[in-house]
Parts: structure tokens; sequence; C-alpha cells
């Protein structure tokens, strides 16, 4: 290998050299094979020609500086494997070693996001300078995938900025910094408005430096903060694997203790020590399965959704300009300012001015705490404002061109909404509901023009939450769908597509977990151990805690309308063991949630939970009754993944991306399973070894366990859950 094919070499008579990255086979550039080969005969040239180089500048000509690590390459790492991507890594950080020794002044020139591997190459260099676009973003999110930065990232931070900063800002979190808060948080040096200045501050380093050293190269260097050799440091020591417990809640994510790990050892040891350290713990997390189910979601699974995979093709992508949001409550509040933060104007809705009026001011309240944050100017909030209209009046949604209802969750008071509505708005609005039971079928038999009616189910509270489920009726058109996937990725959530179906996707699975959680209460297990099972398996909501604030009620108004519908098809309602826990909860102690006041918990007077209500132990608890916590945790996993199947094979999911996503965006399913259908394919032993277990939990707990046709039959073919 004598030529670089992705690293461009260019030279000024001065003798500055600028190395533009740009690989000629892909839009962004990653840290492939190519590369690594570039990367050497780069070095080697910058070597050989020190003599005649005064200093280097390294950027980009892709809309992003560096994109990182190939997560193909990655997620293929197996245990036989890992030698190669162990040497691998330590040949990259050699390159990266030599060019940040080299004795003359290295730039980055970040032109755009330097994110992982890109940040990495970044802290090899003397000085960073970073343009401040929209949408840039730097710093270690590899711990979102389950790995840490094994391009030097964690060596280099520990050293930049000391092991608490290092950990806390960067590490731990992954948090993604813009070009400023990068700054002010001391990963970059400078910022550049423009893309002249940009170039023109990295020269202007290179004058003024001619000789550039790393701090951590320096005669004399200390880790900033001290290291744990210190006793001062020691003392704090401790603090740092609570920090991870809270993070994690004790549920099985290896990466942030790997970094922790990498971290604190690599601090008491010289630079290349510490180089071994983190690639030593880098391979041992991309080797395990843990990463490869979260790569799996969190990188090709979301881009499957959110780049269309779903959508129908052939349809026109279209922007919606004005949305009337019928009903002002929790939802449509929620709804109306996540339209508004986007930029479409909203017509919001109410029963009376005033009502509407305050569904506005939650809007109004948002905007106060993002400017008081800094996270928004008082320009950008007004405008944002000003986008909402107020209203009682149906001849105000004039000119909509969509529509999203987000009334009481009654059919007949449905109807009569949209019946309002429908001849006031554009004549091809698009109609959607955002009901989070009824079936949307039945709902479009409400309106004129069928086709265009479709579901988009929110999630509370609605700013937050990242998913929209699009729910197809059967009337629906492929144009409705399209233009309802537009919509949604418009307001920059993330839409995932099903058919309709009682509870479609997420409630119905969902409910899963939950009757899980109290069918185990009602067997005598000490409630807080069914809380610990919860949290401890991933979950970010305990179950019980989740049943109070759903309301005790709710479950037994879907299950009373589930059977009827049931036993109206002819069929056979099987009983839960949670319904009789659920209904002595609610008939024989009053207890029906949170917004009643009691429920699982106990609350005080402002409505915050104080305790587990003693009186479940006196009533349900068997003393003594034990099962293992393997079985309590897997029976709450697999109640979920089960049904899932099911949905499957019903034909109400069609996508095995949706089903990941859906489950850890939706509804909590744990992210370190990557989705609720990786959870199987991830689980030991594979689906084989998946349903063994079902069928052991099936004879211990119940028939509900019985794994499905569909699970069983690709199972024995071998196959796992993936898309074509
Ligand atoms: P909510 O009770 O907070 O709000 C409903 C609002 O609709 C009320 O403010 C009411 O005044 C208004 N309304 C009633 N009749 C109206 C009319 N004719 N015109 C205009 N407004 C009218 O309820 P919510 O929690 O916001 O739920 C709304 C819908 O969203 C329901 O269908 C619900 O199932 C669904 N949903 C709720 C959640 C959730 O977590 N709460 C999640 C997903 C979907």
């Amino acid at each position: 290998m004598t030529e670089s094919t992705t690293i461009r070499w260019e030279q000024d008579r001065s003798g500055l050299v600028t190395l533009v990255l740009d690989d000629p086979h892909q839009s962004a550039n990653t840290m492939n094979q190519a590369f690594r080969d570039s990367l050497a005969v780069i070095t080697d040239r910058l070597e050989a020609e020190k003599d005649s180089v005064r200093g280097v500048i390294i950027t980009s000509a892709k809309k992003t500086f560096f994109a990182g690590g190939d997560l193909r390459d990655l997620i293929r790492v197996t245990p036989d494997t890992a030698q190669q991507l162990f040497d691998g890594g330590l040949e990259i950080k050699r390159h990266l070693r030599r060019i940040e020794t080299l004795g003359k002044p290295v730039v980055a020139a970040i032109n755009g996001a330097a994110l992982g591997g890109g940040f990495e190459l970044a802290l090899a260099c003397h000085h960073r300078v970073a343009l401040d676009a929209p949408g840039s973003k730097i710093g270690c999110p590899e711990v979102t995938l389950g790995l840490l930065p094994g391009g030097g990232g964690v060596v280099r931070t520990v050293r930049l900025l000391g092991i608490a900063d290092a950990l806390l800002k960067v590490l731990l979190q992954g948090t993604q910094y813009s070009p400023r808060r990068a700054l002010d948080n001391g990963l970059v040096h400078e910022v550049a408005a423009t893309h002249d200045e940009l170039m023109a501050k990295a020269r202007a380093f290179i004058d003024a430096h001619p000789e550039s050293r790393q701090p951590w190269d320096e005669p004399g260097y200390r880790i900033p903060g001290g290291t744990p050799s210190n006793p001062k440091f020691a003392a704090n020591l401790p603090a740092f694997p609570a920090t991870l417990r809270k993070q994690t809640a004790g549920a099985p994510y290896p990466a942030p203790r790997g970094i922790l790990a990498a971290a604190v050892e690599g601090a008491q040891v010289d630079f290349e020590t510490a180089q071994v350290i983190e690639a030593r713990y880098f391979v041992e997390l991309a080797a395990g399965q843990t990463s490869k189910n979260m790569i799996q979601a969190f990188f090709f699974d979301l881009q499957a959704v959110n780049s269309g995979a779903n959508r129908p093709k052939g349809v026109e992508p279209r922007q919606v300009r004005k949305v009337a949001v019928l009903g002002a409550g929790m939802m449509g509040a929620g709804i109306a300012y996540s339209c508004a933060r986007a930029g479409i104007d909203v017509v919001l809705k109410e029963v009376s001015a005033e009502a509407a009026a305050k569904g506005k001011g939650y809007s109004e309240k948002l905007c106060a705490k993002a400017v008081a944050k800094g996270r928004t100017t008082q320009d950008k909030a007004d405008a944002l404002l000003a986008r909402i209209t107020p209203t009682a009046d149906p001849a105000d949604l004039a000119g909509c061109d969509a529509v999203i209802e987000a009334v009481f969750e009654d059919t007949a008071l449905k109807h009569k909404v949209f019946q309002e509505v429908e001849s006031v708005v554009a004549p091809d609005a698009l109609l959607c509901s955002n009901t989070s039971t009824l079936p949307i079928t039945t709902l479009a038999e409400g309106v004129e023009r069928q086709s265009d009616f479709i579901g988009l189910h929110f999630f509370s509270p609605v700013d937050k939450m990242p998913l929209v489920e699009i729910i197809k009726g059967e009337r629906t058109g492929d144009e409705a769908l399209a233009r309802a996937f537009d919509l949604v990725r418009q307001i920059n959530k993330t839409p995932i597509v099903v058919n309709d179906s009682r509870g479609f996707f997420t409630s119905r699975v969902i409910g899963h977990f939950i009757n899980e959680g109290v069918a185990m209460v009602g067997e005598g297990i000490e409630p807080a151990s069914v809380e610990q099972a919860a949290a401890q398996a991933g979950y970010p909501a305990k179950v019980l805690s989740l049943m109070d604030e759903l309301t005790l009620t709710l479950p037994r108004k879907i299950r009373a309308e589930t059977r009827r519908a049931v036993e109206e098809a002819g069929g056979t309602w099987e009983e839960h063991p949670a319904e009789a826990v659920i209904d002595r909860m609610v008939d024989e102690f009053g207890r029906t949630g949170r917004s009643g006041g009691a429920g699982f918990y106990d609350y005080g007077p402002d409505g915050r939970r104080t305790r587990l209500w003693p009186g479940l132990r006196e009533h349900f608890t068997r003393p003594g009754h034990r099962i293992p916590f393997e079985d309590m945790q897997e029976r709450m996993l697999f109640s979920e993944a089960l049904d899932t199947v099911r949905l499957l094979e019903e034909g109400v999911l069609t996508s095995v991306a949706d089903a990941n996503i859906g489950s850890i965006f939706g509804i909590g399913f744990p992210g370190w399973t990557g989705g609720v259908l990786q959870y199987i394919n991830g689980y030991a032993g594979g689906l084989p070894g998946f349903v063994a277990r079902a069928r052991e939990l099936a004879d211990r707990y119940g028939a509900r366990f019985t794994p499905p046709a569909l699970l069983v039959e690709k199972a024995e073919r071998g196959e796992r859950f993936a898309d074509a």
C-alpha cells in the first residue's frame, strides 16, 4: 500500500500541509480499512518529509468531519476475531500517536460533526477549532452503543480534563455537544462562524506555535484534578460506582463499567500502557452481546425506521404548513408545542376560549423553561408561541392541511368533532386521531374521506417522548400513510407503522409487562422485590409504580372491552392472574392509583409517592415465598417478547426494526436488549435457547409463556428476527 485513497495531501509553498479526509466511496469518512491504510501512508510521509512541513491541518471534504468506527464491522466481531480488532485498534493508536509527537503543530479544523472516532482523531491534534454549524455535534457517544471510545478517547479525555470531568462530562453519558457547548466544556479550543474563519484560525495557531506538543507530553505534566494514587483523589473514588449505579439502576450495561475501569486504571500508568488498557476493555465490550444489541437498535434499526423503510414508495414528500389540534388537554397541548417547535402553524381548538388558552399556556411554560436554561433564545420562543392560535371556533380551522384529534377517549365524541371540522379544513387535509385504544377503522367511519384517516399515537409527555406509532386502518390509503410519516419526521419524531388492532402494538405489549408484575404480587412475592426485579432488568419505570400512574381502572376498562370483543367473535376469554389482584385493589381497598391518591403505593398530600402500601404485605404477601430473581425479570421480558411475536404472526407488526425501536422508545423495554425482538435474537442459545426457556416458564407459571408457532418454526430453521 503506497497510496492514500481516503486522505488527500495538499501542501502550500510555506510548507503548510492540509490533510483532507475524503473517502471517495462513502458519504461520510469512517475508520474502515481504506482509512487505516491511508493513515499509515500519510503518517510515514509526514515523518519522511518532516523538514519541509511547517504544520498540519486536518479537515474534511464531507459534511461531517469524521464519523468514527464502521459499525458494520464492529457488529460482526466475535470472541474469535477479537484479537484482530485489538491489533487493528493499536495500529490506529500508534499512527495517531506518531502524528501528535511529530514535533509540528497539528490542528483539527472540525468542519462538521465529530463524534466518536471523529472526536478521537481531533483529540490527537494539538489544537481544535470547530465550525459552529447548525446541528453539528461533538463528543464520545460510544456508551450509548454499549462501547467505549477505543481510539484513545478515554486516555486523552482523562489527560485533557481530569478523570472526573472526562467521565461525567464526556464518557459516561455520551453527551453530544454543540460546538459552543463543546467550547464551554473544554472539548475544543475555539469555534468559528464561517468556513474561512475556521481555516484562518487553524493557520493562525500554526503560525504562532511552530513547535507543538500535547499537554501530556510536556515535562512535569500531571492529570488535572489528580489520580487515584493521590490520597485526596482516592477519597472521592467510591463516588464513581455510585454514579454508575444511578445511571444503570443495576441493569446489565457493561459499557459504563468498562469506561470507569479504563479511565481509572489508565490514569495510574504511562500513556502507552493506558492505550493498551483502553484497547483491552474496548475489545471486551465489542465482542460482547450488549454492544451488538445496542448497535443493532440505536444505529441500524433506528436508521431503517427514520429513513422510511416502511413509508409507501412513490408518494411525493409533503410538508404540513398548518395543523389543527383538537383538544388541548395533556396530549393536545403537548402535540401543539411539538408542531410549533418544528415551525408548523397550529390552531389549537377546545370547547371554550379559556380551555384553549390554557392549552397554549403549556407551551408558554415549556418555552420559559427553555429560555431560562439557555436551550433557546427569547426571540425563538416568541416566534414559536406566535405560531399557536388558541380558539373555540371551528371556523378558525380553515386552510389547515392536517388535523390531529386529541379529545377524550370516546368514539362518539371523536366522530362528532371530526364531523364538525372535516368540511372546514383543506379539502385534502390529513385526518389523524391520537387515540390510544380505539380501533382506527371504527373511528374512520365518522368521516367522509376514510382513506385520509389514520392513527397517530403520541406518548406522554409529548415534548420529550421521541416515538409516534402510526396506525393504518383498514381503509387508510398509501398517500395518507406517507403523509403521516412525513409529518412525524417533520416534527423530529420517530415513526413506527402498525396495522389496526386493539391496543395496536405498544399499548397491548406494555399491558403484559404490567400484568406480570401485578400477578407476582398476587402470588405472594414481596412487592419490593417485584419493583427491584423490574429496575434491575433495565425498565425505566418500576412496574407497580407504572400501574399507579396509568390508574388501576384503565386495565379494567380495556379488559371489559376486549373481553366483549373476544366473546362476540366466538372466542373464550383467558383470564390473567393479574385481574383478580387489580379487582381486589379497586373493589375491596378502593385504591385506584396515583390520581386517586392511593394505589400500590401511598401518596402524600402533594401527590408524591411515599412508600409501597403496607397493606400489600398484609393482604397478598406469603412470607418467605420466593421465586428465582431471574425468573421474575424474565417473566416481564418474555411476556412482552412473546406477545410481540404474536403481533408479527397476526400482521399487526410488519417490521422487526419497528418492533425493536417502538419497544424501547415507546414503552421502556430495556435498551441493553436492543429491543423486544433483538432480545430474542441475542438470548443465550439464540432462538432455540429462548424457546426452551419460554417452555420452562410456561411449565412453572402458566400457558401464556408457550412460544408461538412463528417463533418455534424460526428457531427450528436456524433463523433470527431480521428485516429482509
Ligand atoms: P385530556 O382529558 O387531558 O384532554 C382531552 C381534552 O379534550 C380536554 O381538554 C377537553 O376539554 C377536550 N375536548 C373535549 N371535547 C372537545 C371538543 N368537542 N372540541 C375540542 N376539545 C374537546 O386527555 P388526554 O390525556 O390529552 O388524551 C386525549 C387523547 O389522547 C385520548 O384519546 C387518549 O386516549 C389519547 N392518548 C392519551 C395518552 C396519555 O398518556 N394521556 C397517550 C396517548 C394517547
